[in-house]
């Protein structure tokens, strides 16, 4: 899971593309960079390293990145995003200059890897999912008639990557002198959107974004749905997909911020739900107090607490200077972050049975610490509540969870669960009351119910994810 950002049209395009990714910070924070285009001097001009937004570029340099068009990325990836070259955006010289930076990951990278290589003779330079991406699209314009290209030419490249590369991407991409240009796969799991102000255009992962950044008539790119601006500002669009659209749920539940709306649908006005919706499940079942796992849970447990009417306490006082758990890199990283990264209100809990609400269980990790943690400080009892139904498949479009044996909910069931994190009982939202939250909006549910909208390489490309997430990069 990544953030991207794309501008054109504005004098300040970087330091826009800056600011975005301040504003996407929670969805990665392993890489950020930015590209901007020059159409001056005819030359792309890059900022990228390692780290936060803030460590990865230099404010100072921003000045530096000319034009009136960029792109920009936060990376959250695995180990391997320690190599600087699986770092985003990424440019090729040929055709034109294309620069890109992506969100997702491709569920047949084998494949396209191994035609890329042995069909165009193309070496690849990293193992990012990006570079195959930026490649099917070079040679998408090059099965063209190159001397001059049009917004026709251009779709027809996306096309050709809708063909060849199957997955979950959002993707935004310089053409040099030719425009910006923003596509999504054909049934649109990433987020994507774009938004309007006084001549310039841009796309974000997250409406919230194109907010601060006071862009307006924001809208939700569609399934397979391409936006190109070229040179003189003039907007085209296409949509080549017939396909439901599919959206990762989990973009509700866990990763967008509470204030962003995808497809139309408000993160927050969601997560209330969900906590209305476990509470229709819990009637009857005594608790003192319903504590929320900072911060994604609080509003399921606001509304869980007002239906159950039971007091809701924020008793878990988060370390706001450490990072997020999920997104850290391995095992032993994650549970030494859970032990830095909160500190219980031990007076409210002593002899209590807590309700503790959470986002979702991945691998438990988080859960068996913060129950051990509230029982360290007195609590008779902790029954933990998850807005996310049991995950029991790996995810391949871009979430952190490539292999089936991280997810506890795969190999045990609730009970068992209980009695491995201390937990006196586990409750998992139903399936259903998941789907209802969404009023019937489709969405992709693969990790909860193994229907995956986008057919999955085979067991070659699984074990070649999971080693990869141990020793490479391969998430975006
Ligand atoms: S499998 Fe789960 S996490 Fe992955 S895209 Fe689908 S809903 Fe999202």
């Amino acid at each position: 899971m990544c953030g991207i950002i794309g501008i054109t049209g504005s004098p300040y395009a970087a330091k826009e593309c800056y600011l975005g990714l301040m504003m996407l910070q929670h969805r990665g924070q392993d890489s950020a960079g930015i590209i901007s285009f020059d159409e001056h001097s005819n030359t792309f001009h890059t900022e990228r390293d390692m780290g936060h937004v803030k460590e990865a570029i230099r404010e100072d340099r921003l000045q530096e990145l000319n034009g009136s068009t960029a792109i920009a990325h936060n990376r959250y990836s695995t180990i391997g995003s320690k190599r600087n070259q699986e770092i985003q955006p990424m440019c090729m010289n040929y055709p034109y200059g294309i620069a890109m930076a992506h969100n997702g990951q491709v569920s047949n990278a084998l494949t396209v890897r191994k035609e890329l290589n042995q069909k165009y003779k193309r070496l690849l330079l990293s193992e990012n999912d990006l570079e195959l991406i930026m490649n099917v699209f070079a040679e998408g314009l090059l099965i063209q008639d190159i001397q001059e290209i049009d917004p026709n030419k251009v779709f027809k490249a996306v096309e050709h990557v809708h063909k060849i590369v199957e997955g979950g991407y959002s993707t935004v991409a310089v053409v040099a002198n030719q425009g910006l240009l923003a596509f999504k796969d054909p049934f649109g799991i990433r987020p994507l959107c774009f938004g309007k102000k006084e001549g310039s255009y841009a796309f974000a992962s997250e409406s919230k974004t194109l907010e601060f950044l006071d862009y307006t008539e924001i809208e939700e790119l569609k399934a397979g749905e391409m936006v190109y601006i070229d040179q003189e500002n003039q907007v085209h669009r296409r949509i080549n997909s017939t396909a439901q659209a599919k959206p990762c749920m989990f973009e509700w539940i866990y990763f967008s911020n509470a204030d962003s709306t995808l497809w139309d649908i408000n993160v927050y006005g969601i997560r209330l739900k969900l906590g209305q919706l476990l509470a229709a499940q819990m009637k009857g079942k005594k608790f003192d107090l319903v504590v929320p796992v900072p911060d994604t849970a609080r509003p399921a447990a606001i509304t869980l607490s007002e239906e159950l009417g039971i007091p809701y306490r924020e008793v878990l006082i988060k370390n706001r200077y450490a990072q997020r758990t999920f997104i850290l890199n391995n095992q032993k990283d994650r549970e030494k972050a859970v032990r830095l990264k909160l500190n219980v209100v031990k007076e409210l809990v002593a002899d209590k049975d807590i309700l503790l609400v959470d986002d979702s269980i991945v691998r438990g990790t988080t859960a068996k610490h913060i129950i051990a943690l509230l029982k360290d400080k007195g609590a008779r009892s902790v029954t933990i509540a998850s807005t996310c139904p049991e995950l029991t498949s790996p995810c391949f479009y871009g979430i952190d969870f490539p292999d089936k044996k991280d997810l506890i909910s795969a190999l045990h069931n609730p009970s068992e669960i209980a009695k491995m994190t201390g937990a006196r009982e586990v409750i998992f939202l139903s399936e259903e009351n998941l789907r209802l939250a969404f009023n019937g909006k489709s969405t992709c549910m693969a990790c909860i119910n193994g229907d995956y909208p986008v057919a999955v390489e085979g067991e070659e490309f699984i074990k070649s994810r999971i080693e990869k997430n141990d020793h490479l990069s391969w998430i975006n």
